[in-house]
C-alpha cells in the first residue's frame, strides 16, 4: 500500500490569508444566496456593460515566502547612509517596547477611527496624551490629534488663518526660513485660492497690514532660531494670524511659540520615535489658541462622561465635519495619522520631559560641537544661535565635500551653490561627526570639540515646565510601559478580535506577511531628499506598484503623493484644473457632486477653488440622472468636473455610471470618481473604462494598509494620459501643480503593504478577493432581510460589496435608534457597522473577503438578536426606556454592581455573538456626547481622576 499525498498547497496564500470563506462555506453562501456559482452571482451583480474584458494577468501569485525574498532584495537596493539633511526629516530611535508593542501589533494597528468612543477608550487616551504634549510644547491652549504632514499642516494653518483674520487682505506672508516644501505646499494651497504669496524675510520684508497671516519657520530650515515675540505682534496690531512652524524636539529647549504671542503652531512630530521612513508616514501637529478651537482642522479628542458619569474620551466638536458642512467645510482632513500619533506620544511617556530634554541636550551639543570642529578647519559656520541645523560657507569645494562625505556614508545638503547644510540628530554617532570633519578636509577628534559652548541664546532659552502630567512621570521600566501600553489596548476592539463591518472604509486583513518589511531600516531609514541612487528600491516598488494599480484601475498614470483619500481627491480635481487652464479653459470651475457623497468630496472641491453644484439622489440611491444633465446644461462653460463614487456610496453599482461620464464630457467637464469602493471592482470593472479620467485608491481600505485607529493612509490617484502631465509635482518647474503632500511620494514606507498583496494575490487572488467580498455582503443582505430592510439592490436585487440595513422604522415601533443597535453590537462583542452614512438612521455593511462565513454568521446572530429585542419591546415584553438596547453596552461594573434592571445579566452582558470566556467588555458605559461638547476639555484629565477610573 502506498502513501498517498495530498494536492492541497496548505502555502497557496490567496486561499489561505485573504479569502475568509473555505471552498465548502462559498458553496454554503452561494446557496442562501440563491447564486448558481461566483460567477453568476458576479454576472447577476454587476452590469454587463462595465465588466472588465480582459483579466488581471501579472504571473503567477508569490508565497509568503517569495514575496518576503522579493521584499528583501528590493529592500538591498536602498542603500541606508546617515542621512544629515534635515528639513523636517531627523534620525530617531523608536523604543524597541513601542514597535513591539503598538507598530508591530495588530491590536493598535487593526484599529479603526475612533468613532465609537467605547470601543476607543484606549486609543482615545494615548491620542489625549498627544494633544497634552502638543499643547505643553508649544505653549498653546489646544492641540488635535494629528494632522499629515508638516507641509499640509502649514496648508492647513494658511487656510484657518484666513477665515478668522478680521483682516481683508488676501495676501499671506511665507518665512522664506521654511522648509522648502511647506512653502510648496502652501503655494499650491494658495493658488486656486486667489490668495498670494509674499515669501521673504520676516524681519525685513513682512508689512503686516498687508497680510491676513503669516508662518514663521523655528528653527529655520538652515539652522536660524530667531525670537518672533515682535513680529508677531506687528502682526496682530494689523489684525493678522500668527503660524509658528515648529520643532518639538527644539522646543523641548527654546522658548515657546505660545510665549511669543503665536496663535497657532504646526510641525511634525516625526523625530519622536518615528523612523524617516522615505518621506512618512508621520504625524503632524497642530495647536492653537482656545479662542481658535472651534476653527481647528482635524479631529480632536475630548474628555467627557459615560452613563454612569465616570470619565470617558470620545472625539469632539467638528467629528466628522465635512460630512454636515460639505463645501463650507474648513478642510477635508479624513484620514490622519493617529498610529504615528500614538507613538510618537509614547515616545514623550517613555521618556518623560527629563529624556526629552536630555536627548534635545545631545542632540544640540553634537551640533555645536560639530561647529566648533568646522570653525576649527577654518570653515565660517552659520548661524551665531542654532538648535541642531548649521550652515557652512564653502565656496567652490560644495561639490568635493558632499561627494567625500557620500564616501564616508553620510548624506549632506546643498543649500545654493556654495554652502552646506548639517543636520544632527538623536543618531548621530561621535564617528559621524569625525567622518563630517575629515570630509571637510581635516582631521578631528571628537574630545577636541569638548570645549564647545550651548549656542541657545539665555532670551531664547525655555523657562517654562512642560510635560507635567503623571502620565508623563511613571515609573519607566519596561514592565511598567508595557502593561501600560498594553492596558490601553485590552480597552479597545480591533480587528484582531472581530469583524469591523463598517461600510465605506474596507476594514479587510492586513496580513502579517504585508507588515513585516516596514519595519525594515532600508524602507523604515531613507531620507525623502537623500540622492536618487540610494532610494532604487523604492524606485523599483513604485515603478510596479504604479504599474500594477494602472492595470486595477485603467489609467495609464499614478501619482503616489497624496497621503490619504480626500487628499487624492484633492490632487485629482488640481490636475483637472491644471488641464483646464492648459488650454485658456479660466472660466471652469463647476463640480458637479451627487447628494450622497462622501464629505471630503465638496470639501477636497472648495479647496481646489471650485464652486461645488449638488446633484440630486433618485429614492433608489442612484445619481438623479435628469438632475444630472439639467445641471451639467446649465453649467456647461463652466463646467470643469464632476465626482461620482463607483459602486455609489449606497452600495450599488449603478447602471448610469457610464452615462454621468458621457454628459460630463459632452459638456467639457472631467470625471472625478472616488475610488474608495475600489474593493467592488478590482479585477472586475475599471474607472478608467467606465469613463472615469482620475480617481484615487485608497491603499488603506483596499491595498491592505491597516487603518491604524485613523491613519496612516496612502490615497495615490490614477489618470488618463491627457492628465498625466498634469499631476503634482514636488519642486516642479515644468507648469504642473506643486507639491500637495510633504515628501514626493507620500506616505511611501508603507506601500511595501499593498505592493506584497498585490504579489501574493495575483491578479486572479484580487479577483478572487473582490468576487467573495460582493459575495459576503450579499450573504449577509440575504440572512439579514427578514428582519430589517435592505435599502438599495440592483435592478436584480443585488448589493454590491457592502449593504445598508434601515433601522428607521424601530425608532417608530420601539424607540430604538440606530446608537442602540451599535452600542448593543458592542454587547456582542463587535464594532459597529458605519452608522448613519449615506442615509440617516441606517447601518452600512461591509464584511469585505477576509470574514470566515463563522464569523459572518456570529455577526448575523447578534443582528437577529437585537431585532428580537425590538421585537420584544414593540410587543409589549420589554420596558420601552429600560431595555438591553438602551442600556447598551453593558460594562463589568454592570455585572458586579446592583442590578435593579427589568431583565437578567446574563441577557444584559451576554447576548448572541458574545464569547463566554473571551468576552469583550468596554471598559466605559454609554458616552456622553453631548456633555463634552459642553464642558471642552482637551488634554489630560487630573491624575486623581485616573485613580477613580474603572481600568
Ligand atoms: C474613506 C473615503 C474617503 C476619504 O478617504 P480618506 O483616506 O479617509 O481621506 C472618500 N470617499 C469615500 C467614499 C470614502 O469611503
Amino acid at each position: 500500500m502506498s502513501v498517498k499525498f495530498s494536492a492541497y498547497d496548505p502555502y497557496d496564500f490567496a486561499n489561505r490569508r485573504h479569502i475568509g470563506p473555505s471552498p465548502s462555506e462559498i458553496a454554503a453562501m452561494l446557496d442562501t444566496v440563491g447564486a448558481a456559482s461566483l460567477d453568476a452571482l458576479i454576472d447577476d451583480t454587476v452590469p454587463g456593460a462595465i465588466r472588465q474584458k480582459a483579466p488581471l494577468a501579472w504571473g503567477k501569485p508569490m508565497s509568503e515566502r517569495e514575496v518576503l525574498d522579493h521584499l528583501r532584495q528590493t529592500a538591498r537596493q536602498n542603500k541606508v547612509m546617515v542621512s544629515l539633511l534635515g528639513q523636517g526629516y531627523h534620525g530617531t530611535i523608536m523604543p524597541p517596547v513601542i514597535q513591539r508593542t503598538i507598530l508591530e501589533n495588530p491590536a493598535w494597528y487593526t484599529a479603526y477611527t475612533p468613532y465609537q468612543p467605547e470601543i476607543s477608550q484606549g486609543r482615545l487616551e494615548a491620542l489625549i496624551n498627544y494633544q497634552t504634549m502638543v499643547a505643553d510644547l508649544t505653549g498653546l491652549d489646544i492641540a488635535n490629534a494629528s494632522l499629515l504632514d508638516e507641509a499640509t499642516a502649514a496648508a492647513e494653518a494658511m487656510a484657518m488663518a484666513h477665515r478668522v483674520s478680521k483682516s481683508k487682505s488676501t495676501t499671506f506672508f511665507v518665512d522664506r526660513a521654511c522648509h522648502r516644501q511647506t512653502i510648496d505646499v502652501i503655494r499650491t494651497r494658495a493658488e486656486p485660492l486667489g490668495w498670494s504669496l509674499v515669501v521673504g524675510d520676516p524681519f525685513a520684508d513682512l508689512d503686516p497690514a498687508s497680510v491676513f497671516g503669516a508662518v514663521l519657520q523655528y528653527p529655520g530650515t538652515n539652522g536660524h532660531v530667531h525670537d518672533f515675540t515682535d513680529v508677531i505682534a506687528g502682526l496682530h496690531a494689523a489684525q493678522a494670524i500668527a503660524i509658528v512652524a515648529a520643532d518639538p524636539l527644539a522646543l523641548t529647549l527654546l522658548k515657546s511659540p505660545g510665549e511669543m504671542g503665536a496663535d497657532i503652531a504646526v510641525g511634525t512630530t516625526q523625530r519622536f520615535g518615528v523612523p524617516v521612513g522615505y518621506g512618512g508616514p508621520h504625524a503632524a501637529y497642530m495647536a492653537v489658541r482656545d479662542a481658535w478651537k472651534r476653527s481647528m482642522p482635524g479631529r480632536l479628542v475630548g474628555v467627557t462622561v459615560d452613563a454612569r458619569g465616570n470619565r470617558a474620551y470620545r472625539l469632539a466638536l467638528q467629528t466628522r465635519e465635512q460630512h454636515i458642512r460639505r463645501e463650507k467645510a474648513t478642510s477635508n482632513i479624513c484620514t490622519a495619522q493617529v498610529l504615528l500619533a500614538v507613538i510618537a506620544s509614547m515616545y514623550a511617556v517613555f521618556h518623560g520631559p527629563e529624556g526629552l530634554r536630555a536627548i534635545a541636550g545631545r542632540v544640540h551639543m553634537k551640533a555645536s560641537r560639530l561647529a566648533s570642529g568646522l570653525k576649527t578647519l577654518g570653515f565660517a559656520v552659520e548661524p551665531e544661535a542654532f538648535f541642531d541645523t548649521i550652515t557652512v560657507a564653502v565656496g567652490e569645494r560644495q561639490n568635493a565635500i558632499i561627494g567625500a562625505a557620500l564616501g564616508e556614508g553620510i548624506n549632506l545638503r546643498r543649500v545654493g551653490d556654495d554652502r552646506i547644510g548639517i543636520t544632527v540628530d538623536e543618531l548621530t554617532r561621535q564617528a559621524n561627526l569625525e567622518a563630517v570633519w575629515r570630509a571637510f578636509g581635516g582631521t578631528l577628534h571628537y574630545d577636541s570639540t569638548d570645549g564647545a559652548e550651548p549656542a541657545i541664546p539665555e532670551a531664547l532659552a525655555r523657562t517654562t515646565p512642560f510635560l507635567e502630567h503623571p502620565i508623563f512621570h511613571m515609573n519607566r521600566a519596561e514592565t511598567e510601559m508595557t502593561r501600560y501600553i498594553r492596558r490601553l489596548s485590552d480597552k479597545d476592539l480591533a480587528l484582531d478580535r472581530a469583524m469591523i463591518p463598517l461600510g465605506s472604509c474596507t476594514m479587510k486583513l492586513n496580513a502579517t506577511a504585508e507588515m513585516l518589511a516596514i519595519s525594515w531600516p532600508e524602507y523604515a531609514d531613507i531620507h525623502p531628499f537623500a540622492p536618487a541612487d540610494q532610494a532604487l528600491g523604492y524606485k523599483l516598488m513604485i515603478d510596479d506598484l504604479s504599474d500594477k494599480l494602472c492595470q486595477v484601475t485603467g489609467y495609464d498614470s499614478i501619482s503616489m503623493q497624496p497621503n490619504s483619500g480626500a487628499q487624492g481627491e484633492y490632487a485629482g480635481l488640481l490636475t483637472i484644473r491644471a488641464w483646464h487652464l492648459a488650454r485658456g479653459d479660466t472660466q471652469r470651475t463647476v463640480c458637479l457632486i451627487p447628494t450622497s457623497a462622501h464629505g471630503t468630496n465638496p470639501a477636497s472641491a472648495q479647496m481646489a477653488g471650485m464652486t461645488v453644484v449638488p446633484v440630486g439622489t433618485r429614492p433608489n440611491g442612484d445619481v438623479d440622472l435628469d438632475d444630472f444633465r439639467a445641471k451639467a446644461e446649465t453649467h456647461s462653460a463652466r463646467l470643469a468636473a464632476c465626482m461620482i463614487t463607483y459602486p455609489s456610496t449606497h452600495g450599488v453599482f449603478e447602471e448610469t455610471a457610464t452615462e454621468v461620464c458621457r454628459i460630463t464630457h459632452e459638456h467639457g467637464g472631467q470625471v472625478y470618481l472616488d475610488g474608495a469602493n475600489l474593493n467592488a471592482l478590482v479585477g472586475i470593472a475599471r474607472p478608467g473604462d467606465i469613463g472615469a479620467d482620475v480617481s484615487h485608491l485608497n491603499l488603506h481600505k483596499t491595498f491592505c494598509i491597516p487603518h491604524g485607529g485613523g491613519g496612516p493612509g496612502m490615497g495615490p490617484i490614477g489618470v488618463k494620459a491627457h492628465l498625466a502631465p498634469f499631476l503634482p509635482g514636488h519642486f516642479a518647474t515644468d507648469g504642473r501643480p506643486g507639491a500637495v503632500s510633504a515628501a514626493p511620494y507620500g506616505s511611501a514606507s508603507i506601500l511595501p503593504i499593498s505592493w506584497a498583496y498585490c504579489l501574493m494575490m495575483g491578479g486572479e487572488g484580487l479577483t478572487q478577493a473582490t468576487k467573495i467580498a460582493i459575495l459576503n455582503a450579499n450573504y449577509i443582505a440575504v440572512r439579514l432581510k427578514d428582519a430589517y430592510d435592505v435599502l438599495y439592490t440592483s435592478a436584480s436585487g443585488r448589493v454590491a460589496h457592502e449593504c445598508i440595513l434601515d433601522t428607521r422604522p424601530l425608532a417608530e415601533s420601539a424607540g430604538v435608534s440606530v446608537d442602540d443597535i451599535a452600542k448593543r453590537l458592542i454587547d456582542c462583542g463587535f464594532h459597529a457597522p458605519t452608522m448613519s452614512w449615506p442615509v440617516a438612521g441606517t447601518l452600512m455593511i461591509e464584511p469585505t473577503e477576509s470574514e470566515s462565513k463563522g464569523e459572518i454568521d456570529r455577526f448575523c446572530s447578534a443582528m437577529l438578536a437585537i431585532r428580537a429585542e425590538a421585537q420584544a419591546i414593540e410587543d409589549g415584553h420589554m420596558d420601552p426606556l429600560n431595555n438591553p438596547l438602551r442600556n447598551a453596552p453593558h460594562t463589568v461594573e454592570d455585572l458586579v454592581g446592583a442590578w435593579d434592571r427589568p431583565y437578567d445579566r446574563e441577557t444584559g452582558c451576554f447576548p448572541p455573538g458574545s464569547f463566554r470566556t473571551t468576552k469583550y467588555f468596554a471598559p466605559v458605559n454609554r458616552v456622553d456626547n453631548v456633555y463634552g461638547d459642553r464642558n471642552l476639555v482637551c488634554s489630560c484629565p487630573p491624575m486623581s481622576d485616573y485613580a477613580e477610573a474603572a481600568e
